[in-house]
């Protein structure tokens, strides 16, 4: 970068959403800001090109927005980690704990071809459930897993440690 941006000015913190007692790190205004979200892609594209991806995996849905622009850049695959009853054809699925009830991911039988590269991709990591149910789902249909990366990693709530693969987090709060 030519002068170091500090991202975090562009995120901003919403009290209350989506119950009361939650605080909500907003990155709409993230990408919103043509300069920022150029510079976090950036930064985003150095790390994951180091693991050498053959494909991103994205998970619905602010997974997406980081996952699909950094796959044309890197010229790797793109593949969609979704909800139930969004994909087409056959899927494989997992369920998952949350802290209220479950919720379940699909991907596509075929997206993967044993033994090829991935690197998974959320907007935040909290408490990992997501971001481990994701790889297990991911190796499930035969993926090497060689990373996971997010824009913000919530520290205090010790998600990383959940995860078996190098995490990179462009921005980290406690
Ligand atoms: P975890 O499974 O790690 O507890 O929660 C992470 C998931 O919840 C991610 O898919 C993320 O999109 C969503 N999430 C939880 N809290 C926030 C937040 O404050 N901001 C954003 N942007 N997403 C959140």
């Amino acid at each position: 970068d030519p002068q170091p941006l500090d991202l975090k000015n562009y995120i901003r913190e919403i009290p209350d959403f989506p119950k009361p007692g939650i605080l909500f790190y907003d990155i709409s205004t993230l990408i919103r800001s043509p300069d920022a979200w150029q510079v976090a892609t950036a930064r985003l594209a150095r790390v994951i090109a180091a693991w050498q991806p053959d494909i991103l995996a994205g998970i619905e849905s602010r997974g997406f927005l980081t996952a699909a622009p950094l796959a044309l850049r890197l010229g790797c695959g793109f593949t969609m980690l979704r909800k139930p009853g969004k994909l087409p054809g056959k899927t494989i699925s997992l369920k998952y704990g949350l802290e209220y009830g479950e919720d379940e991911l699909h991907i596509q039988a075929d997206a993967i071809k044993p033994g090829q590269r991935v690197v998974v991709l959320d907007d935040l990591l909290a408490t990992g459930g997501t971001l481990a149910a994701s790889i297990d789902l991911l190796r499930k249909v035969g993926a090497e897993v060689v990373g996971a990366s997010v824009l913000i990693e919530l520290a205090d709530l010790k998600g990383r440690e959940k995860l078996d693969v190098p995490l990179n987090a462009l921005m980290t709060y406690d």
